[in-house]
């Protein structure tokens, strides 16, 4: 059986090994040198699942796992793209008349944040030549996609000087521009989630988000303290490494069930009967009397989900803050199993995985990120991660499943210049 892998963070900083390769890869693509190197990471969402298009809670904490972007302005309007994963291959694209959709692949990630930005009036973003290296795993629920488009939205913004990069404040507006590019240009439905955790996390910490409309960032985002150490524990995460499933198709109908679900309820979103039966006197009376009013036993099963997942992000937040390390844990228990039994996002790999986690010893185990494959986390007692991965991986063998790999997750920062 093999060794399950841990996929190491590049190292950042102007002589990290992140900002040479990106140089690197710049210059013997494009034949001159870089103006500079931004990064910005992939995260793992704790608690809070499937709640960001509800307008709900959140907790994610960014991965030291980072995307590299070297990046030149150029005088015209034209876009030339090189990642690390083809380093042969040059993309091509022009901003110039670009309409939603207009490029096709992974280059329309970062392509739609400069089309974002300029459809945003910033009419001053121009062409420019990238080079990406990432040590985040491709579509595997940690937002790969997400430290593509704010690595450019943050780059764009310092090298056409827009002036949002630097304040929390700010960064709301480069947020949206990665979120339109992921939604609108590459065609791949987000919440929101992934951009705000990309762009504002800070090392150290999670962060709770308020996906609420209209927020301003000091009402979205609260700083919690995510110190794992202190607390003796470490957060695994394995990337089951699952193909992934029908993804679109199923995410639309799971927003839509949900959006169909508040008409019903004749309220704007799902977060207003969360509010409602978070501050009722009896919350499962509260919560009974809500799924009543629905005739759909699936959708029942959806809004269900949604409601006690919002509820449980405060409860998380609470426990761990107390140092309650086993009622943390149940937390991320019950999420695992509301998504696998109500909002049925689940496939057979994670629900193994957390099952072995659990029986290893963990505290308590969830899948993270969307589901349909992807990863799942396991909070653990430092020193058990290479025990529990391998674990996983055992069974993962017996039953014919792909190895995992791993990733050690320690809270990191959001998106930066590197040099
Ligand atoms: P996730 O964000 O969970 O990794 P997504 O499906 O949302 O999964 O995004 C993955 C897609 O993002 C890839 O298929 C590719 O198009 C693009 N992508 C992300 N990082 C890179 C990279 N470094 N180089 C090229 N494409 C990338
Ligand atoms: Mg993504």
């Amino acid at each position: 059986m093999e060794t399950v892998e841990f996929v190491e963070a590049m190292t950042t900083g102007s002589q990290g090994c992140g900002t040479r390769l990106a140089q690197q890869l710049f210059r013997e693509t494009f034949k001159y040198e870089a103006e500079g190197v931004w990064s910005s990471p992939g995260r793992v969402n704790v608690i809070g699942e499937h709640t960001d298009y509800n307008a709900g809670l959140c907790l994610p904490i960014a991965l030291p796992h980072r995307t590299f972007l070297a990046l030149r302005a150029r005088q015209d309007d034209k876009v030339r793209l090189v990642s690390s994963f083809a380093p042969e291959q040059i993309e091509l694209a022009e901003l110039h008349g670009l309409q939603a959709g207009g490029v096709q692949g992974w280059a329309a990630y970062p392509v739609g944040v400069a089309w974002a930005l300029r459809k945003a009036g910033f009419e001053q973003v121009g062409g420019f030549d990238a080079a990406f290296v990432s040590c985040v795993p491709v579509g595997s629920g940690l937002s790969s996609s997400a430290a593509m488009t704010c690595s450019t939205a943050l780059a764009l913004d310092d090298v056409y000087q827009l002036g949002y990069g630097s304040t929390d404040e700010g960064r709301l507006t480069l947020i949206d521009a990665a979120i339109r590019s992921e939604n609108e240009m590459a065609g791949a439905s987000t919440g929101g989630l992934d951009q705000s955790a990309s762009m504002r996390c800070q090392s150290g910490h999670a962060i709770e988000l308020d996906c609420k409309p209209g927020l301003s960032a000091l009402q979205s985002v609260k700083q919690v303290p995510f110190d794992l150490l202190v607390h003796g524990l470490e957060l695994l995460v394995l990337d089951t490494q699952a193909p992934h499933q029908l993804n679109d198709g199923q995410y639309a109908a799971r927003r839509k069930s949900c959006e169909d679900a508040a008409a019903t309820l004749g309220v704007d979103n799902l977060r207003v009967v969360a509010d409602e039966v978070a501050s009722a006197s009896d919350s499962q009376q509260a919560l009974d009397e809500v799924l009543g009013k629905l005739s759909d036993p699936t959708q029942r099963k959806r809004v269900r989900h949604v409601i006690t997942e919002i509820a449980r992000v405060g409860q998380f937040i609470d426990a761990f803050g107390v140092g309650d390390i086993d009622r943390a844990g149940q937390l991320l228990d019950a999420s695992h199993d509301s998504l696998r039994d109500d909002y049925e996002v689940t496939v057979p790999e994670l629900d193994i995985a957390v099952d072995v986690a659990r029986l290893q010893g963990a505290y308590g185990a969830r899948m993270t990120g969307g589901g349909f494959g992807g990863s799942i986390i396991a909070l653990v007692k430092k020193g058990q991660s290479q025990l529990v991965a391998q674990e996983v991986a055992r069974e993962f063998d017996r039953l014919g499943f792909r190895c995992p790999r791993a990733l050690a997750a320690v809270a990191s920062s959001s998106a930066e210049r590197e040099v």
